[in-house]
């Protein structure tokens, strides 16, 4: 199981800001994060250690009156993902759309560009 020392939040509850803020909700939190033990005075060394241990939380808040979810997909993008792999970040729990919380380690996401649509074609191609 995944040791929760730090619930790392962010985002809006709603609002014009909330999309910017989604994005790359994973890139704001770990740069807030950074800084405030840079404040602290803790060098980078031993951030990137601090960051080791944490696991990182996503979950997106459905703002779309049309969507009945209240929660929907919060898995991290390709980007975010390298963002992730580069500050050392080894655990990330983000929502799905039936409202359940999946954890993983992030060495096993996927940073390509390849989107879940596209792979299901590539693995049928594969397969014939
Ligand atoms: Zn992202």
């Amino acid at each position: 199981m995944c040791q929760l020392q730090t619930v790392l939040k962010v985002g809006g509850k709603n609002g014009k800001n909330a999309n910017q803020i989604t994005t790359h909700s994973e890139e704001n939190v770990i740069k807030k994060y950074i800084n405030t033990y840079r404040r602290k005075g803790y060098n980078d060394n031993d951030i990137r250690r601090k960051l080791g241990k944490q696991c990182i939380i996503v979950v997106r808040i459905n703002n779309d009156k049309n969507n009945d979810n209240i929660i929907t997909n919060s898995a991290p993008c390709s980007n975010c993902i390298k963002f992730l792999k580069k500050n050392n970040i080894k655990k990330i729990i983000y929502s799905l759309n039936d409202g359940t919380l999946q954890f993983s380690k992030v060495k096993h996401l996927d940073d390509t560009h390849i989107s879940r649509g596209q792979r299901a074609i590539l693995r049928k191609k594969l397969n014939k």
